[in-house]
């Protein structure tokens, strides 16, 4: 474990303490997230390395991974997935030119597996050895960030930067791997959304310790503006406040509440038609 000493994104060495949040979803530690007086990136402190990490990973439900047991909850995860696949395709066709793309933490393979049915060339990059398991038997191609030797159109990163523990050193591999007229593309939670801040501690897109950093609209800009990148564009992701509202609940209170889930992921998508402060948010970074 490792107490945070500078931030991630800005390298400044001046916090705030912003919230103290237990890991709600396995082993019931508690973290502290500081906020960057400078470029408002939260760091979840400590952090465990990324051996240490693996096991806060373990559990039948953490479904980014694999299959839930919850047919309920499976279910609502599952439609949310289908109608996001074809929104991010959309959205990638509207930004490159090439069909060529690279998915950073591509996890089971889903999105590449739908992808390479709508035509395109794809390559994954995974760490977790069940999921690529899963992943290669879906007849998606792997590899890995020190293997990559050709340039992509696209490199998508959907919930994987707050995973990531090499951030900066990631990043710009990704950056040099990205052809000329290329974009990254980052799905992020925004703990600026009306969701985080009604559930506060709660917020399941806090997800600590395996969500290292959090970012809002200012430190998505601090980093683009750290590797020189522009940010062409910013996408919400409607589903995700439904998804997190969910699972809030149910750390919230310990049982699920559709109710409650449903009425707080539409407040905060209807909020966020003003303030653009979705729960969640795509950003389309060129070089
Ligand atoms: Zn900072």
């Amino acid at each position: 474990m490792q107490e945070i000493q500078s931030c991630p994104v800005c390298s400044k060495e001046s916090f705030k303490e912003y919230l103290k949040v237990p890991d709600h979803f396995g082993s019931k530690e508690g973290f502290t997230l500081v906020k960057c007086c400078s470029c408002q990136t939260l760091s979840t402190t400590p952090q465990p390395d990324e051996k240490e990490i693996i096991t806060y990973y373990k559990s039948n439900s953490y479904v980014s991974h694999g299959d839930s047991i919850n047919p309920i909850f499976d279910f609502v995860y599952r439609t949310i997935q289908n109608r996001n696949l074809k929104y991010k395709r959309k959205l990638i066709e509207r930004y490159t030119l090439g069909k060529n793309l690279l998915d950073y933490g591509c996890g089971s393979g889903t999105f590449l597996e739908y992808m390479n049915k709508q035509g395109w060339e794809t390559k994954g990059i995974e760490p977790d050895e069940n999921a690529r398991q899963i992943a290669e038997e879906k007849g998606v191609k792997l590899t890995s960030l020190d293997q990559l030797n050709s340039e992509y159109d696209c490199i998508t990163l959907f919930h994987v930067l707050e995973h990531v523990h090499k951030l900066k050193e990631t990043i710009q591999t990704l950056i040099e791997h990205l052809s000329k007229n290329g974009v990254l593309m980052l799905a992020l939670p925004n703990y600026n959304s009306r969701d985080a801040q009604q559930y506060r501690e709660f917020w399941a897109g806090y997800d600590v310790p395996r969500h290292l950093y959090h970012f809002n609209q200012k430190s998505i800009f601090s980093l683009a503006k750290e590797f020189g990148l522009n940010i062409v564009s910013t996408h919400p992701l409607y589903f995700d406040s439904y998804y997190v509202s969910l699972l809030s609940e149910k750390y919230k209170n310990g049982k699920g509440n559709l109710i409650g889930a449903v009425k707080t992921g539409y407040l905060s998508n209807h909020s966020a038609k003003k303030t653009k402060e979705h729960s969640s948010l795509i950003y389309v970074l060129s070089k």
